[in-house]
């Protein structure tokens, strides 16, 4: 089993976004410490930024500022969401490297997430993808509630599939991710999408998942997709993106439990599992209180106790 394994996997760190943006509002000061101290780590790429609008997302307010403000590490891919045109402008305007777009699969989830069609947002995918490569800055389109949307249930692997079709051929975009918007995602979920894919000749060593770890499955779900030749995954340091306002709610897959797992499975990551837990630590201090992280805890089953 372990030869199928990909050799070399990425991880893209999302918790100063995805995880902070569920937070009470952290100053920029410590936004940019927490991503400063991701950047000496290894990882390749982080989701650094919303540029959202401030009253829609509070704690993602001065997002231009820690842009320009993080020292920006060579070989460290600095990557932010962007909603809209102005968004979009602004982030190209902070010399982002990456620029992600999403779009629900599931109408209503779409409908209440960002008050549009699906259909629409394919079409503003093109629009923001044509203004993004206008600048030499490559896109990433990143499907929500692929594995299933609290509103709908479960989500047809095909209608995905669909999206992620044209998306690539209508918008040209250079990079597809699929997200576990609602934590409804198991192995068997993935499989089905991942197969679904195939049929539509998606090359499955090129996307991305990013899975929450809600029912946790979410390490079990990156085991199976990468059997299927996956290699890149998003994850959030501390497991970060739980909201604290909303009891059970729990955040994205923990960066370090998914780095000490793909480790010891042998396939590389490029990233330093202790200083990452220091990471993990000053996420912490910064939302104050303690996070999900198991590894963060335990310390890597390397780690021995002196005596
Ligand atoms: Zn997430």
């Amino acid at each position: 089993m372990k030869a199928d394994l990909p050799k070399s996997v990425e991880i893209r760190e999302v918790g100063p976004r995805d995880g902070l943006q569920n937070e009470a509002t952290i100053p920029v000061e410590e936004r940019i410490a927490l991503i400063d101290a991701l950047s000496g780590t290894g990882l390749a790429a982080i989701e650094a930024a919303s540029f959202v609008h401030p009253k829609a997302i509070p704690p993602m307010a001065g997002s231009a500022e820690v842009m320009r403000g993080i020292t920006r590490v060579p070989g460290v891919r600095y990557r932010a969401l962007v909603p809209n045109e102005r968004g979009a402008l602004d982030a190209l305007e902070c010399d982002v490297d990456e620029i992600e777009v999403v779009m629900s699969v599931s109408e209503t989830h779409n409908r209440k997430n960002i008050n549009m069609s699906p259909e629409d947002s394919v079409g503003q995918i093109v629009e923001l993808t044509n203004l993004a490569h206008g600048q030499d800055t490559p896109v990433e389109a990143i499907l929500s509630t692929a594995f299933g949307c609290a509103y709908e249930g479960d989500i047809a692997p095909d209608r995905v599939a669909l999206y992620a079709r044209r998306v690539l051929d209508e918008a040209g975009v250079d990079g597809l991710s699929f997200g576990d918007t609602s934590g409804m995602a198991t192995p068997r979920v993935v499989l089905e999408l991942l197969d679904a894919l195939g049929k539509v000749d998606i090359d499955i060593s090129h996307i991305g998942l990013h899975f929450h770890n809600t029912r946790n499955t979410g390490l079990a779900n990156i085991l199976v997709a990468m059997q299927q030749g996956v290699c890149r995954f998003d994850a959030a340091i501390g497991g970060l993106g739980g909201c604290p306002y909303s009891p059970g709610a729990t955040g994205n897959v923990a960066t370090e439990d998914v780095v000490h797992m793909i480790e010891d499975l042998g396939a590389s990551t490029g990233i330093d599992l202790e200083r990452l837990i220091e990471c993990g630590l000053l996420a912490e201090e910064l939302v104050g209180r303690q996070l999900p992280a198991q590894v963060l805890r335990s310390g890597p089953r390397t780690r021995t106790v002196d005596n």
